[in-house]
């Protein structure tokens, strides 16, 4: 498909920029990078490097977590004047973990245009290269410092069946994961990836405990992604038919009708009550004599 000339006047683009490896940033990002009149960068001395590598001449504007919610009014205008407006974090997609999310819904809440240019992202990089299952997974970031919050979400992570990928500083690796071993238990599999596509990437493995005996002993240095298995599903018993007879059974002896005990073991059970009934009618059924309606 024929695409129009980008980076367009007044659109935000959300470029994806590598989070290691820097081969890693598209022909697409350089180009939007390169053209577009405004740069919002989350340190623009971080990026000052990368950006004048690509000859970009857009005007440099810090947007970070503490000047957020001042220079949204400002970008805003900047595309009202139908100026091109990019923003970059540090390394990977900005929105995720970074500063991105509150200026994407204020740009679309005035009606602007709003286009992410895709590049790496630590949590999905880490998570296809986990092992563990994709299918369903939920992204957690950095939890909460410390205090209740931390505990009622390391909880609630705990008890998930889905795959969770976390984020972590290097200073606190050793205790979340030691953390996550007091919640889930030492087997649970956990696959912790350290410098992502960089020179010493590496990944340790394949469970809580193990990656506690590899960081007790390794001092954690550089940047780490956890992807942790989740909680197995309780595993649903199937009985068969001889033991929904025999609970019949226990129910007709307790007094009540077959009509009636087929009607509570159908609620308690989840199968039908006909089908239940139809047991107490089967050859070699043994309901006594007792129940029968
Ligand atoms: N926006 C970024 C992204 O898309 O991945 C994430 C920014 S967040 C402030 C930084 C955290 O991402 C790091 O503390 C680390 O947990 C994770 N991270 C970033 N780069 C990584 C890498 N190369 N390898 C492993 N984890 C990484």
């Amino acid at each position: 498909m024929k695409q129009g000339a980008e980076p367009a006047p007044g659109v935000l683009y959300l470029v994806g920029t590598p989070i290691g490896h820097l081969a890693d940033l598209s022909e697409r990002a350089r180009s939007v990078l390169a053209g577009a009149d405004v740069i919002a960068c989350e340190d623009t001395r971080h990026s000052g490097q990368l950006l004048s590598s690509l000859g970009a001449v857009g005007k440099r504007l810090s947007f970070h977590q503490h000047n957020t919610r001042g220079r949204i009014p400002q970008l805003l205008e900047l595309l009202s004047q139908h100026q091109s407006v990019a923003v970059i974090s540090d390394a990977g997609l900005p929105g995720i973990s970074d500063p991105g999310e509150e200026l994407v819904a204020a740009a679309r809440e005035a009606g602007r245009q709003v286009i992410c240019i895709p590049g790496p992202c630590a949590a999905t990089t880490a998570l296809v290269s986990s092992g563990l299952p994709s299918g369903r997974f939920c992204f957690e970031g950095f939890l909460p410092a410390k205090g209740k919050d931390r505990r009622e979400r390391l909880k609630a992570i705990a008890a998930d069946p889905r795959t969770t990928v976390l984020y972590e500083a290097p200073h606190r690796l050793l205790k979340l994961i030691e953390e996550l071993s007091d919640h889930c238990g030492g087997e649970r599999p956990l696959q912790v990836a350290r410098e992502l596509t960089k020179r010493h990437e590496e990944q340790v493995g394949p469970t809580i405990a193990a990656a506690l005996t590899h960081f007790s002993s390794h001092k954690p240095q550089g940047e780490f992604t956890l992807v942790l298995g989740g909680a197995q599903e309780p595993a649903a018993i199937e009985h068969d038919d001889q033991h929904w007879l025999e609970e019949l059974n226990k129910l007709i002896h307790q007094g009540l009708s077959a009509n009636a005990a087929a009607k509570q073991l159908a609620q308690s059970s989840g199968r039908a009550k006909r089908e239940l009934y139809a047991l107490l009618h089967t050859e070699g059924s043994t309901t006594d004599g007792q129940g029968s309606d």
